[in-house]
């Protein structure tokens, strides 16, 4: 069960639940920078949210969330496809690196969730803001303002692994079944951070709802990938446009770029330079000619 998410439903109740748990995946996401602890409990915690809230609404696609907070927190993003594979980093101004422990870092923030379904390719961005609330919270918040969806989050992040438990009420015309929801919640409440960074599923579900029927489905696996790559990359330099690119070129010898992902370097001589705008180039050559015929 390392790096895995699990869903589960409750027999006699309109409620499902999911569990993840990253382990070396999210070890990989920690050995490419030295986060502060504050920073790095929150990525952790956002980052077990995406597989959560990808899962729960199926998404075939993209799911972000990115977290504006504290002003030392420059950038604190995770994203998932598909609920089976994720990247998330941060960026923060190491000159107040002191300012962020042992503060809230998203309060009077905002929480931006990003979906894009692959279908569409078209990207939909829901926004809540932050009034004090904890990063599970405002989450809740989204899913029910966002997708009707009156759902639970519980989430815990350390050095080693990253955690999560979702509950969510299915759907129904009535809300006959709030006795249900309010029993298994104050259940569910009761699990610590620490619990969920160290119990197993199987474990977890049985300290919680030993006394409910709970039917359990298969595992997925969930593994760290960045979806960077050179053509990417190539089109990032294009949209910066060529002027930009040669004076970087002229001034550095190359121009170089670091995935903030994962840490994958991407150089460029004078030849790729000139091969991706002389690629655009030839594409403006053919619009001109097709106009004119
Ligand atoms: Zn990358």
């Amino acid at each position: 069960m390392e790096n895995a998410l699990q869903r589960f439903l409750f027999e006699h109740a309109n409620i499902r639940g999911e569990l993840v748990s990253l382990d070396s995946s999210w070890q990989q996401v920690l050995e490419r920078r030295m986060y502060p602890a504050s920073v790095r409990k929150l990525l952790g915690e956002v980052t077990a949210a995406t597989t959560l809230l990808a899962a729960t609404i199926k998404l075939d696609g993209k799911l972000s969330i990115q977290i504006t907070g504290h002003s030392a927190l420059q950038l604190l993003l995770a994203e998932t496809t598909g609920s089976t594979v994720f990247r998330s980093t941060a960026k923060w101004n190491q000159r107040e690196e002191e300012n962020l422990e042992n503060v809230n870092l998203i309060k009077d923030g905002s929480i931006a969730v990003t979906i894009t379904p692959k279908k569409s390719g078209q990207p939909y961005q829901g926004l809540v803001e932050v009034h004090g609330e904890s990063v599970q919270e405002s989450l809740e918040n989204y899913m029910q303002q966002s997708e009707q969806l009156t759902t639970r989050l519980w989430l815990a992040s350390n050095g080693k692994k990253a955690s999560g438990m979702l509950l969510q009420k299915l759907p129904s015309e009535e809300d006959i079944e709030s006795e249900d929801w309010n029993r298994i919640i104050t259940l569910a409440s009761t699990i610590s951070e620490q619990e969920l960074l160290a119990l197993d599923f199987d474990t977890i579900l049985q300290r919680l709802f030993h006394e409910e029927t709970i039917r359990v489905f298969k595992e997925n696996s969930v593994k760290f990938m960045c979806s960077c790559s050179e053509k990417r990359t190539d089109g990032m330099l294009e949209s910066l446009g060529e002027q930009e690119i040669r004076s970087i070129l002229k001034e550095q010898g190359n121009v170089n770029i670091t995935c903030e992902f994962c840490g994958k370097n991407y150089i460029y001589s004078l030849s790729g330079v000139d091969r991706i705008f002389s690629r655009q180039s030839k594409v403006l050559i053919q619009d001109s000619n097709s106009s004119i015929n």
